[in-house]
């Protein structure tokens, strides 16, 4: 089952930053993003689908401007997939639901993951715990 929609329909519903990062694969520029400097509990989901992503307990500043996770959600629909663009040999994050560019996940978080999710602020939308 998929929620893809068309381009047009993903045009209409997300702005145009959200709309650049989520189908076009693009990256925020650091520090501009909603989220990077969000400390309120609760949970981000897929701004394209609304599938729950990550959970606040796992936030962490790395530093970068960009909203960062030690891990997701557990069953989280996140795929990885290789990206070798710009010269550089990542891992891309997408939604596995909706087919959503998030960013890239690296071995050089925290413990015990040691793992970052470097997320884009447009790829999420931010659902606070009542
Ligand atoms: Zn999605």
């Amino acid at each position: 089952m998929t929620f893809k929609k068309t381009d047009q329909e993903y045009k209409s519903e997300l702005s145009p930053i959200e709309f650049e990062v989520t189908r076009q694969s693009a990256t925020e520029r650091p520090f501009t993003g909603k989220y990077w400097d969000t400390w309120v509990s609760g949970i981000y989901k897929c701004i394209c689908c609304g599938s729950d992503l990550f959970d606040s307990a796992s936030k962490f500043d790395a530093g970068c401007g960009w909203p960062s996770f030690f891990s997701s959600i557990n069953g989280a629909p996140i795929a990885e997939v290789k990206d070798f663009t710009h010269g550089m040999s990542r891992t891309e994050i997408r939604c596995k639901n909706c087919d959503a560019h998030l960013g890239h996940v690296f071995n050089d978080g925290p413990k015990p993951s040691g793992q970052r999710y470097c997320v884009n602020s447009a790829s999420l939308k931010h659902t606070p715990n009542k």
